[in-house]
Formats: structure tokens, C-alpha cells, sequence
């Protein structure tokens, strides 16, 4: 479908990701899977080509500028490798680099954010508590003011980079019960009283690591409360229009891969005398998975726009996350019917892209929450 919104600029960017991921990604990925992580290097190649820097002021080593069009085009892009985990374990820092560029104190960008975004580094935002995830009002994690420090006491799961990261964007309660009473801190990981244990093995996301974290009487510095006190609430919200926006885009970059590989197939293998393109059931089903293809993207574009824009569509961005990961969902299912039993052999990238299905539902808010979200932002 034509994109008026790719320009000249996007196109070269498109193509500078489209072909180091071809050279530097994919022919390792399930390698890379196997073995549950990405070589570190590999952090800061995508470092060097500022993937990580958008929005982020020149004096930290930022790009100087924002454009939310290119920032999905690097997550539809190595999106298409079908290694979710290998996405997750180089873009898992995305979600922290956002509220520390805009509400940590000057000291710590200046220290943290060039290691972040250069990729020497990792950072980690840890919301999700062992208690739940969804309810991120309800969180328990908390932090006591002791003369120039904050005590935090509680855990955080499913953190993902979190075996590795140096840095945490941490949510904890500083206040009374419910949404306007958490705040969020920058925690080292040589805090003391911090200490983390991996998750064991997943569905999917394979090369990527999700910890869970803990503070014991864990001391931070009071100038680490990154933003207002008892305001983190919403910080955590406006922190997932991006998140959520990459992973629509992720959606489509998973989509696309799919059909590639499905209509290769369909043209190589033969059923009952002739190619499997010629039967009219497969011909269907890669009409209706270009379709939902077609319908996301234009989505994704659409709030790109509107948020590049400075307008924060966040019932769009709640309801395109829905219908992201429903459309992802059913076109990697019918891609994997398409391609049989060799399909689910190790080694496709359908294969690997089915089973990423499921995170994508379920992370960076469920279906079932931002469902609610959307009519919530009705008025409902
Ligand atoms: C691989 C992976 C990586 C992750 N990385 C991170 C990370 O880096 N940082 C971080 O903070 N978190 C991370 N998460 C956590 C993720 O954000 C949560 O899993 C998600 O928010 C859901 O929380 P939960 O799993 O505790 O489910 P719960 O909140 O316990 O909910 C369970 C199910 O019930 C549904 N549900 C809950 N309440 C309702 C309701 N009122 N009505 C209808 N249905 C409801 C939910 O949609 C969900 O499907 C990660 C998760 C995974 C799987």
C-alpha cells in the first residue's frame, strides 16, 4: 500500500534498517534464540545508528529531534526477523529511556543517558509487581522517606532486561492507596539492598531475559524520585503511548514476515497437481492477511501523525494495540497453516512468530485492559 507519509528521509532510514538488520540480525537469530541472548555488541551497533536517541537532547548524546514514524519503522523492521526476544532484549530499554530523559535530575542524565542510548548499558523500567500487573494503581512496592534517602521495600516480575540492566525506572508507593499515590525512582544496580533472580523459560521472547527484582530496605538517594512526588502515576501512563505504538508497529513488521514466507511457499509447494497459490482457499487467505496488514499500518500512520502532531491519541493508541495484536495473532495462525507440518519445525520465521503471539497480547497492556482504557477515554 502506498505510504504518503514515508518521505525520502524515512525511506533511507527504512532501507539503513531493512539492510543491517539483513546483515547483522537475521542470519544469527536462532542462534541467538537457542542460546537466550543477543551478543552485548550487538546493543551498541543499534546505539550507533540512534535507534535509542530519538526525543533525546543532542548535550546526552540524543538525535536532537522526534519523529514517531521512525521509531516504528525500527520496530516493524526488526520485527520481520521474527525473533520477538531479540527485539525485546535490544529495544527493552526504550520503555525506561523515556521518563529518565524527562524526569530525572540533570546529574543522572547527564551520567546515565549517554551509556543507555550509545547501548553500553542497559536500563529497565519495572512496573509489573508478582501481586499483578494490570492494576498498576494497586502496586504494593514502596518507598519511605529517610532523611536524604528513600527506603524501598517490596519486588517487581517480569522485568524485561532485567538480569542485565545497570539501570531501573522503578514504581513505588510513596503515598496513600491507589493512583495518586506512586512515584518513580532511578535504582542502580549496586543499590544496596536491590537484588534480582531470572524468570525460567518462556513461550517465546527467548533471547530475551525477564527478572524479577527485589528491594530489601534498598537506599536510594532522595534526588533519584524521578518527577513529582505521588505524580508517577500518569508518568507510567504517558510513558505507554510509545510502547504501545512499537508494538503495533512490531505487529505489522511480524505480519509482513508472515505473509512474505507464506506466499513463497504457496508458490514453491504443490497440492493435488498444482502450485498451492492456484487454490482459491490459500488465495483467500493471503487476501485477508494482506487486508489486516493494510489496516494496520494505515492505523500505525495515523497515529504516528496525530503524535508527531503533540496530540496523545491514547484511545487509538489502546485500541490499535488491541487490534494489532488480534490481526498479528491470526495472521501468523493461517500462515502456519499455510506452510503444514514444516512450519512447525524450529527455524522458520513463522514459526518463531507464532509463538510470540501471545506477549504481545498480554505486555505492555493486555487486550482486556486497554479494551477498557479505550471506553474509559469515551467518556464511559
Ligand atoms: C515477556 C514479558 C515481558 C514483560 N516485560 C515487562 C517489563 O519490562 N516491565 C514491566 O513492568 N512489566 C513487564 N511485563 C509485565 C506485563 O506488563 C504484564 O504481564 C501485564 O501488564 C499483565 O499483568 P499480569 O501478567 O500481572 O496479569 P494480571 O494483571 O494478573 O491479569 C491476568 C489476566 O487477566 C486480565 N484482567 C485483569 N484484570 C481484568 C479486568 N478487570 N477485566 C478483565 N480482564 C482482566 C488481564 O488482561 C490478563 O489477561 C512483561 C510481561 C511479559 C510476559
Amino acid at each position: 500500500m502506498i505510504n504518503p507519509f514515508e518521505t525520502e528521509d524515512r525511506a533511507a532510514f527504512r532501507k539503513t534498517m531493512a539492510d543491517f538488520i539483513a546483515a547483522e540480525v537475521i542470519p544469527y537469530v536462532d542462534e541467538w534464540d537457542e542460546a537466550g541472548e543477543v551478543p552485548w555488541e550487538l546493543h551498541q551497533k543499534f546505539g550507533a545508528l540512534g535507534v535509542f536517541s530519538f526525543g533525546i537532547d543532542e548535550k546526552y548524546g540524543g538525535l536532537g529531534f522526534d519523529d514517531v514514524f521512525l521509531r516504528v519503522i525500527y520496530s516493524e523492521e526488526l520485527a520481520k526477523c521474527g525473533a520477538g526476544g531479540v527485539g525485546a532484549a535490544i529495544g527493552g530499554r526504550n520503555i525506561s529511556i523515556e521518563p529518565i530523559s524527562r524526569l530525572a535530575s540533570e546529574d543522572i542524565r547527564n551520567r546515565a543517558l549517554p551509556e543507555i542510548i550509545s547501548g553500553r548499558k542497559g536500563s529497565s523500567l519495572s512496573i509489573t509487581e508478582p501481586g499483578g500487573g494490570s492494576d498498576v494503581a494497586n502496586m504494593k512496592t514502596t518507598a519511605k522517606r529517610d532523611g536524604n534517602h528513600f527506603v524501598l521495600n517490596g519486588s517487581k516480575t517480569f522485568i524485561t532486561g532485567g538480569m542485565k540492566s545497570d539501570y531501573f525506572v522503578v514504581g513505588a508507593r510513596t503515598g496513600e492507596g491507589g493512583l495518586n499515590g506512586i512515584s518513580l525512582f532511578f535504582v542502580e544496580a549496586d543499590a544496596p539492598g536491590f537484588s534480582r533472580s531470572p524468570l525460567p523459560k518462556k513461550m517465546g521472547w527467548w533471547a530475551s531475559d525477564q527478572a524479577t527484582l527485589y528491594f530489601d530496605n534498598c537506599r536510594v538517594p532522595a534526588e533519584n524520585m524521578m518527577g513529582e512526588e505521588d505524580r508517577g502515576f500518569l508518568a507510567i501512563m504517558n510513558n505507554f503511548n510509545y510502547e504501545r505504538v512499537s508494538m503495533m508497529a512490531s505487529c505489522v513488521g511480524g505480519m509482513k514476515a508472515c505473509l512474505e514466507d507464506s506466499i513463497a511457499w504457496a508458490q514453491e509447494r504443490e497440492t493435488f497437481g498444482k502450485p498451492m497459490i492456484r487454490h482459491q482457499v490459500i488465495r483467500h487467505k493471503i487476501a485477508d492477511m494482506s487486508m489486516k496488514i493494510d489496516a494496520t499500518e494505515a492505523y500505525v500512520n495515523q497515529i504516528c501523525w496525530a503524535m508527531n502532531e503533540g496530540h496523545k491519541p491514547v484511545a487509538e493508541i489502546s485500541k490499535g494495540k488491541v487490534f494489532a495484536t488480534q490481526a498479528l495473532t491470526w495472521v501468523a495462525n493461517e500462515a502456519m497453516q499455510i506452510m503444514g507440518g514444516a512450519g512447525y519445525l524450529r527455524g522458520n520465521r513463522i514459526e518463531r512468530t507464532y509463538r510470540e503471539t501471545k506477549v504481545m497480547a498480554i505486555g505492555g497492556g493486555s487486550e482486556e485492559i486497554l479494551r477498557d482504557l479505550a471506553v474509559r477515554q469515551m467518556g464511559l
